[in-house]
């Protein structure tokens, strides 16, 4: 069989057997992955390409570490499975691991996915508000544009209609306001409109309503939307004045993507409740986890019976899973790779901020560490969306010189105009340089 011949018959069978997610199936834009190291990937025809978005923000140390496949086939060898309802070394290991990332005393649940995390938080922050004798805080605030997660509840969360409206009613209890959004809405920081807004929510809406707030540090699916410096600060504050806990969502933020092991830890906050998964493992094995602090789990200990959390995950905190992210995060510290993300960032940022500040359709370019957007209009005044087919025509242009970039956006449709840069913090400086040229050339050509 050709190498042609293979990729037909796979494709055909893709089409019979694989249900994608998030496009209609096209053939012709499938890349069927053969195998891949470091920030490259190549696919079943031998093409490859430099992925600039990590797989799905996630691959923080790079495809292909033997360690990592090491430290799962060790694991799996001992101790191949054990329900965390009991424990196991890896798991302990790797709570106290957290623990110290984030510096404060945290209690770590552990389940699969980015999703499963940000229910478990829900879960646990009505349980907690009702163990504490106040029955009425059921309601979350989170903002316009942020993802949390497909199941009923973290969609619900999720400020983003379209992904939404053919599957409510969902999760209920689950309000929304607008991000501070600097380019766009031009909030200075003195007037400090984002945190204003969820201030006054919480009052029309009777504070005694409100169990929690969940935000990412930097809006990452919505557009890279990084706030003015204090805006989580008061968040936090208003969080405090009425009584809310603060869940804060690292799922793409966390274990370096923002240039510090936690994106909160940019904004000098200590959140209540940290949700993680992606960077966790690097993507090698499914896990996530939720950290809340000591003083709301202890709430769970009461000697009442029926004060535990009543939540239980078949595969949470898989050993093999536990294993992987411990070497992941130790690959991580050995080579500095938070440090690497947040002067590779700069750098980046400088670098497309002189070369396309002047271009028209460039609107404007942010991001912290290796998270990266650029925002393209049809110009500079007008601040339109550039048009969905000439920012499909940017990426179309990337893919064929063999660099992966992504979009997001308003992400309503037509409105995904936010290129997208998130590669793995372990990417080499001649790949940075790769990146940077075939996007700016990409730009420049449409
Ligand atoms: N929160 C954020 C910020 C995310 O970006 C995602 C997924 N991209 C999730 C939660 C959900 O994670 P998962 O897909 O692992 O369920």
């Amino acid at each position: 069989m050709t190498k042609a011949d293979v990729k037909s018959e796979m494709l055909s069978k893709d089409e019979k057997y694989v249900w994608h997610s998030m496009k209609p199936y096209n053939p012709q834009a499938t890349m069927v992955g053969k195998n891949a190291k470091g920030s490259w990937i190549t696919d079943i025809d031998g093409h490859q390409y430099l992925d600039a978005m990590s797989g799905l923000w996630c691959v923080n140390v790079g495809y292909g570490r033997e360690e990592l496949a090491q430290a799962a086939y060790e694991q799996i060898k001992d101790l191949s499975y054990m329900p965390l309802t009991q424990s196991h070394e890896a798991a302990i290991k790797l709570g106290e691991k957290i623990n110290q990332m984030i510096g404060d005393d945290y209690v770590i649940f552990f389940s699969n996915s980015g999703s499963e995390a940000n229910e478990a938080a829900f879960k646990m922050v009505r349980q907690y508000h009702q163990q504490k004798g106040d029955h009425y805080r059921t309601k979350f605030i989170s903002r316009y544009r942020a993802y949390h997660g497909n199941s009923a509840s973290a969609l619900a969360a999720t400020g983003q209609a379209q992904r939404k409206y053919k599957y409510e009613p969902l999760g209920q209890g689950f309000l929304h306001v607008a991000p501070p959004d600097e380019y766009r809405n031009n909030h200075s920081e003195k007037d400090r409109w984002g945190a204003k807004e969820m201030d006054n929510v919480m009052t029309w809406e009777y504070r005694e309503t409100i169990a929690g707030v969940i935000m990412e540090p930097i809006i990452t699916g919505g557009g890279v939307i990084v706030p003015p410096e204090p805006y989580m600060k008061e968040v936090k504050e208003i969080c405090e004045k009425h009584g809310a806990l603060m869940i804060v969502d690292e799922v793409i933020c966390g274990f370096g993507r923002t240039g510090k092991p936690f994106g909160f830890m940019n904004y000098g906050i200590k959140p209540d409740i940290i949700t993680m998964a992606k960077g966790i493992t690097s993507a090698y094995l499914p896990l996530s986890a939720t950290a809340v602090k000591r003083d709301i789990y202890e709430a769970f200990c009461g000697d009442d019976s029926y004060d535990f959390f009543r939540h239980i995950n078949t595969f949470g905190g898989h050993p093999a899973a536990c294993a992987v992210a411990l070497k992941n995060i130790e690959i991580m510290e050995k080579e500095n790779l938070f440090e690497r993300s947040r002067l590779l960032g700069e750098t980046i940022l400088n670098d497309l901020g002189n070369r396309l500040q002047n271009h028209k359709n460039v609107g404007h370019v942010r991001g912290k560490g290796l998270l990266i957007g650029i925002e393209m209009v049809e110009d500079q005044q007008s601040k339109e969306p550039l048009a969905v087919e000439k920012v499909n025509q940017i990426i179309g242009y990337c893919k064929e010189k063999g660099v992966i970039i992504g979009k997001n956006g308003m992400t309503v449709a037509g409105f995904n105009n936010v290129l997208t840069l998130a590669p793995p913090l372990s990417i080499e400086e001649e790949d940075v340089t790769l990146l940077l040229d075939t996007v700016v050339e990409a730009i420049q050509s449409v």
